[in-house]
């Protein structure tokens, strides 16, 4: 058993006893690990049990955690001082290979988080098409940001509703919601009232809401939309960008946005975030331009350090390649456990990130397909494996990740544990 003293002290002084709601065991119940260290795929708690993490930091560690060379720089980096408040080499140089790396960058500004880039993007979005109105996906997340809180309202609305307390209604009154994965909904706002909307922000491959892949024309309709009606296109590329190809899903999927936010793997482990596009669009933010932005600690040097020595380690031959057969390897393995047990269960992959959906209703497309999936086979799944010492987002909305530390051995042990996790599923289900 986990000893919650560790939890029981920090909600004493933490809300929910955590710095973030998902860390909270909150969806599958129990306390949560505290842990201590990590190292290449696996985490070991503060009573020294080791896990196979398939979090990654939500996100961040792609290489796996205290990789050497990530140590190394950031160590060096430190020891000539740790802030300077000026221009310094690092930030031109992850600007200089950003924008090498992910087709649609032509200048970025790095800032200190996903929330913060989303935000300064739709900022940026607005600043330039004079225009006010925003178009979000269910189920798509950019950050806690006031304007991005929003759900679907009810059906008489053209708006979304705040999604949570303290947001103004008037914040979000210019937030629409449409269901992911359908185009033809998107297009009947445009030819309603293309000509107020700013952009439209969107996670080319969606990773907030377990991993639901963007269908056939969908990025192309939303493209297209932007461009007949002068709009912005903006991907949040902070989870896909560097896991699923080292141009981003952007890359993947040859669709050019106007703007696109980073954050996650470009910070290696330490906060960070980042936004760009277009220069002339980039050069309407202060000091060129008339949009404001900035940040104390933007572009870090011991954040650019650990993020350039990462986006280093990326770029060797066949990293994705090997992440991409992780990837294939696990989903194949749990989908035929699932079989094996009579468990009705999908499983999908994007290179670097997986889903799985305890689903009995065909392909997971948006939203509303996740929310009909099985929570209660979830917290099942999560619980058996966490006692084999595997460790799964402890949420059903969460997307699994993988690093290039994860090897056959790590997956084929997983798929081992998961079939006696699907087993007690489908006892409870009898
Ligand atoms: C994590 C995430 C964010 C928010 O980033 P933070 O650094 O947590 O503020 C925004 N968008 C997407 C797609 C994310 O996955």
């Amino acid at each position: 058993m986990v000893d919650s003293s560790w939890f029981d002290a920090a909600c004493r002084r933490i809300p929910g006893g955590v710095n973030s709601p998902v860390r909270a065991f909150g969806a599958v119940g129990g306390t949560p690990v505290f842990m201590q260290r990590g190292e290449g795929a696996y985490l070991y708690d503060v009573e020294g049990r080791s896990y196979i993490d398939y979090v990654g930091a939500w996100g961040p560690m792609i290489v796996g955690h205290a990789h050497p060379s990530v140590l190394e720089k950031i160590k060096n980096t430190v020891a000539q001082g740790i802030c300077f408040g000026t221009p310094h080499p690092l930030e031109t140089e992850m600007a200089e290979k950003l924008c090498q790396l992910v087709p649609s960058l032509e200048k970025v500004r790095l800032v200190n988080s996903g929330t913060e880039a989303a935000m300064s993007a739709i900022r940026l979005a607005r600043g330039v098409t004079a225009r006010d109105r925003i178009i979000k996906f269910a189920g798509c997340y950019h950050g806690h940001a006031d304007a991005l809180l929003v759900q679907a309202g009810s059906g008489a609305l053209t708006h979304g509703v705040p999604s949570s307390p303290g947001v103004p209604a008037s914040t979000v009154e210019h937030t629409e919601i449409a269901q992911y994965n359908n185009a033809e909904e998107v297009r009947a706002i445009f030819s309603d009232r293309g000509d107020q909307i700013a952009a439209i922000i969107v996670e080319p491959i969606a990773g907030n809401m377990g991993c639901v892949l963007p269908e056939p024309g969908f990025l192309e309709a939303l493209r297209d939309c932007c461009d007949r009606y002068g709009s912005l296109l903006i991907f949040d590329e902070v989870m896909t960008g560097f896991r699923v190809g080292p141009g981003g899903a952007q890359q993947r999927f040859g669709i050019t946005p106007d703007l696109t936010v980073l954050g996650k793997i470009i910070g290696g482990g330490l906060p960070v975030g980042a936004f760009g596009g277009r220069a002339e669009l980039m050069e309407q933010l202060a000091p060129l331009g008339p949009v404001y932005q900035a940040g104390t600690l933007s572009g870090n040097p011991v954040t650019m350090a650990a993020g350039l020595a990462t986006l280093d380690l990326i770029g060797q031959d066949g990293f994705y390649e090997a992440l991409g057969d992780c990837a294939a390897r696990l989903v194949q393995g749990l989908r035929e456990q699932a079989d094996a047990h009579d468990v009705s269960f999908e499983a999908v992959e994007a290179t670097g990130m997986f889903g799985i959906f305890f689903t009995s209703g065909g392909p997971v497309r948006c939203y509303a397909d996740v929310q009909a999936c099985r929570a209660e086979d979830y917290r099942l799944f999560f619980h058996h494996l966490l006692k084999q010492g595997i460790y799964l987002a402890p949420s059903s909305y969460e997307a699994g990740f993988l690093s290039s530390a994860h090897t056959q051995e790590e997956i084929d042990r997983t798929v081992e544990a998961a079939g006696t996790a699907f087993d007690a599923v489908r006892h409870e289900n009898q």
